[in-house]
């Protein structure tokens, strides 16, 4: 059953606005038009990734969650290098398997993952034709189309809605593609690699072709072995990363949801074969209440079992974290997978490298290959499930919106304001600022009116605003403005840091 959401009446379109306006993520290349599936994070846009990330990254390796006994979990951090002997991806699978299915449209050329695309199909009975084709998530794009066809009638009496994969090709030649007006226009699926290829040295050719990796994890399996020589790491115990993964992606879309570019945190942990599923179980929950610990309402997540049908080909179990986004709701879109690796990865790198890569287990006298359980997340769709979650409508407000983070995650955490830019204020609030800024990310402004300050601040989603005035100079005291409940209270200029450090930190 789904559950109530706190997201679902956002408008996709406002927060990509405000993403934009506000300098968190603009459009890659834009002077030159764009590219598709690129982007960059602006000023805030990196400043709310880095915090998700060093969050992120503290969780795990340098303040690790406890095991049943109270003891901390051995995790170690890892930055692999994007480009590795290809035939690292020949081992792992994804030169032979890392594709998706795609079917093209002849009359628009358009490109489309067959797992993407949904059809209006008629019922039977009814007298409307032919099908419709959409991309999932956008039953609107056709809207025009079925009105026509149906004429003013229910559009769910004539009509059903079936994944373009569940049908046969046969069934193509009566469907209209998402972009076209014509019928029979969508080719039969074909596979097409997501991994993006260069090639390395001056010489060029096939033989010096390499890739750019689609995922983290495998650099972690390839350094495996060297943690293990060089570091004083016992069963079990785990390897962290974070960095950039590309994918080729057949339809980027839903704004940074689906880029072609994109970041990813994941953690690989290795466990002798018996106790993984204890550690799957753990995992499952443990990243739950991170995500949560973030300031993600439970409402607004849940964890969903893959279907055996949907597992990857490495994998014996996986558990997706998935989020209610605005262009999924009221269904949820996946933010991080946790999977059971089994033996797969370590076991196809022994075969392919042929270099052994078993543990000998002193404790238990025991010389095997470890299992792993690997929670991996997407860092830049973090960031996005943050913004969606963040973007909170007030009509009370000049913004008429604010950006409610977490104070841990909120980009700038204080911004400091002379209420007017003379009378021996400003000196006293840049003095204020430059005390703040060596342990926190502090604005400094002078310029507007305050309340169009105040309104800046709300969309940058900044939880204080401690503004010096008359008074300041008399009794030493200044204003702090709470974004969310828009209260101001006065306090002490020597209590700021203190304020902070209570009201921040949390
Ligand atoms: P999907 O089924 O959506 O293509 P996936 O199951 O292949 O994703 P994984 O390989 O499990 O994804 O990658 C782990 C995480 O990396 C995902 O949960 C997601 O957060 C992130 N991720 C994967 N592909 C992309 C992408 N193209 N853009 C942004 N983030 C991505």
């Amino acid at each position: 059953m789904l559950k109530p959401s706190a997201t679902n009446s956002k408008s996709m379109d406002e927060i990509v606005a405000l993403c934009k306006r506000r300098g968190f993520v603009y459009p890659a290349s834009e002077i030159y038009g764009g590219i598709n599936g690129f982007w960059d994070y602006g000023p805030l846009g990196v400043a709310l990734k880095n915090n998700i990330r060093d969050d992120w990254w503290r969780n795990l390796v340098e303040c690790p969650p406890l095991d049943a006994d109270g003891n901390p979990l051995q995790i170690v951090g890892l930055d692999s290098a994007i480009i590795q002997n290809p035939n690292a991806w020949v081992a792992s699978g994804h030169v032979g398997g890392f594709s998706d299915p795609m079917v093209d449209c002849h009359a628009t050329k358009s490109r489309y993952r067959l797992d993407h695309v949904m059809v209006y199909r008629p019922r039977e009975g009814t007298d409307v034709h032919p099908s419709y084709a959409f991309m999932e998530g956008q039953p609107d794009s056709i809207a025009k189309k079925l009105k026509k066809a149906t004429r003013g009638r229910d559009v769910s009496e004539l009509f059903e809605v079936v994944a373009l994969e569940d049908l046969t090709v046969a069934d193509y030649a009566m469907i209209v593609g998402p972009d076209t007006k014509e019928q029979g226009t969508l080719t039969e699926p074909k596979q097409f690699n997501l991994m993006f290829q260069t090639t390395v040295g001056a010489t060029g050719g096939p033989e010096n072709v390499a890739y750019l990796r689609p995922e983290t994890a495998q650099g972690i399996f390839l350094s495996y072995k060297n943690v293990l020589d060089t570091m004083r790491v016992r069963m079990p115990f785990g390897i962290a990363q974070i960095g950039k993964a590309f994918r080729n992606e057949v339809t980027p879309r839903n704004f940074i949801f689906r880029s072609r570019e994109f970041e990813q945190m994941e953690m690989e942990w290795f466990c002798h074969p018996d106790e993984s599923e204890h550690w799957f179980s753990y995992w499952k929950q443990q990243r739950m209440q991170w995500w949560q610990s973030l300031g993600v309402e439970s409402n607004n997540l849940t964890l969903r079992d893959h279907e055996q049908d949907e597992l990857s080909h490495y994998s014996d179990a996986t558990s997706d974290i998935e989020y209610c986004y605005p262009f999924t709701a009221p269904a949820f879109g996946e933010l991080e997978g946790i999977a059971h690796r089994g033996c797969f990865d370590l076991t196809q790198h022994q075969k392919h490298s042929k270099q052994k890569l078993e543990y000998f287990d002193q404790q238990r006298n025991e010389r095997y290959i470890p299992h792993v359980i690997e929670p991996a997340s997407g860092l830049t769709r973090g960031v996005l499930a943050l913004l969606c979650e963040a973007y909170t409508h007030d009509d009370q407000r000049p913004s008429k919106m604010y950006m409610k983070f977490h104070p841990r995650m909120a980009p700038i955490k204080a911004a400091v304001f002379p209420l007017v830019n003379k009378d021996g204020m400003p000196e006293v609030a840049q003095k204020l600022h430059l005390e703040l800024r060596s342990r926190f990310t502090i604005e400094f402004d002078a310029k507007q009116s305050i309340g169009k300050r105040y309104a800046r601040m709300d969309e940058a989603g900044t939880p204080y605003c401690f503004t010096i005035d008359g008074d300041t100079l008399n009794d030493q005291t200044v204003t702090v403005r709470h974004r969310d409940t828009l209260q101001q209270e006065r306090i002490g200029i020597d209590h700021v840091s203190e304020f902070m450090t209570k009201n921040i930190l949390v």
